[in-house]
């Protein structure tokens, strides 16, 4: 009998067990139905906008500079013309335009950083224009160099005497032999635009022979608009456009200086102090591109004469291209200069022995 109980409870346990597992196991059947039919249901996160956005908009990442040159015009170029104006390198109006004022900034301001002095402002311009690197515009001690007394226009080593704004007249310069040109030459080879015109007798001489050799080439109306000009004259020069800064523009005495800067040269540092300099001009036309400027291109380095200011010379001489202006160095130096392309500057750092 005992063993028979012990059977029923047994089997009773066992289907118990079993009717439990079957119905535990539906139940986790339908758990697991439930969850994927959620799971399919439930919309997919959408695809990682977030992490796609990230990567354009990623801060650390360069973001292109437009670089600006003659020619561009707006906001940035204001912002650059505002720039430089702070650092002493620009004085003229702050327009948005990038005209040769503004290159002539960006130039100066290049040279004096140790940059690639193009006068265009790409990245690498930029970035040290709005840093703390970005230095105040150094006004440069000019320097007088000692000349022969028997040669004034030379120097001592014998190159001819370089005048620029680095590299003033020297003390007390007194020229050779100035000669009215009015006076002196044919009307019929050359016109002479102001009656009180002087040059040094020896660059006028050049000058005759020279135009008398273009003449012969079908060449003929030539006119002088400048020589010699003495430095208290370009002081007077000077002075004048500092008063019209001041009384038209309102510029203080100091921002009326350095305005005038960049378009009168300081007293002492024009070319036209030596006597051995020209201007050469076509009456009633802009010189540039006429028949007179590409002759004197071609030839004057024959008859002893540079063309001064040269556009490819710019960032060198720091001086916009003058083809009108024309300068007396001899052929001893007017050839090799012009064989090798080099403008003054370049040539008495090459040959100078000082
Ligand atoms: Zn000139």
């Amino acid at each position: 009998m005992k063993q028979d109980i012990k059977r029923i409870v047994g089997l009773t346990v066992l289907v118990v067990l079993v009717i439990a597992a079957f119905v535990m196991g539906v139940r986790v059947a339908k758990l697991v139905d439930l969850t994927y039919v959620e799971m399919n249901t439930t919309p997919t996160p959408e695809p990682p906008v977030r992490n796609v956005m990230q990567v354009t908009i990623d801060p650390s990442a360069p973001t292109p500079q437009p670089v600006l040159r003659s020619g561009s015009q707006g906001e940035e170029v204001w912002q650059l013309q505002t720039r430089l104006r702070e650092l002493g390198y620009y004085n003229s109006s702050i327009d948005g335009q990038f005209g040769p004022g503004t290159k002539n900034a960006v130039i100066a301001f290049q040279r004096q950083h140790g940059l690639d002095a193009d006068g265009i402002v790409g990245e690498g311009t930029k970035a040290v224009l709005y840093s703390d690197q970005a230095q105040l515009k150094a006004t440069p001690a000019p320097t007088r160099e000692p000349v022969s007394p028997a040669m004034p226009w030379t120097r001592t080593d014998g190159l001819p005497l370089l005048v620029n704004r680095e590299n003033f007249m020297p003390e007390g310069y007194q020229p050779a032999e100035l000669v009215n040109m009015a006076d002196y030459c044919s009307s019929n080879i050359v016109k002479i635009k102001y009656s009180d015109t002087q040059a040094e007798r020896m660059a006028v001489d050049a000058l005759i022979a020279m135009l008398k050799v273009a003449h012969t080439q079908g060449i003929t109306v030539w006119q002088v608009s400048a020589a010699y000009r003495s430095e208290s004259y370009q002081q007077q020069l000077f002075d004048q456009q500092v008063d019209e800064y001041m009384d038209k523009n309102g510029l203080s005495y100091n921002d009326a200086v350095s305005a005038t800067r960049l378009t009168v040269m300081e007293p002492g540092s024009s070319e036209h102090h030596t006597g051995l300099a020209f201007d050469i001009t076509v009456p009633g036309v802009a010189f540039k591109g006429t028949e007179q400027a590409e002759w004197l291109a071609d030839n004057c380095w024959d008859y002893g004469f540079i063309i001064r200011y040269a556009s490819d010379k710019e960032d060198i001489t720091g001086i916009l291209a003058e083809p009108w202006h024309i300068r007396y160095v001899g052929t001893e130096h007017s050839i090799p200069m012009r064989d090798e392309n080099l403008c003054l500057e370049e040539y008495i750092a090459k040959y100078g022995s000082y």
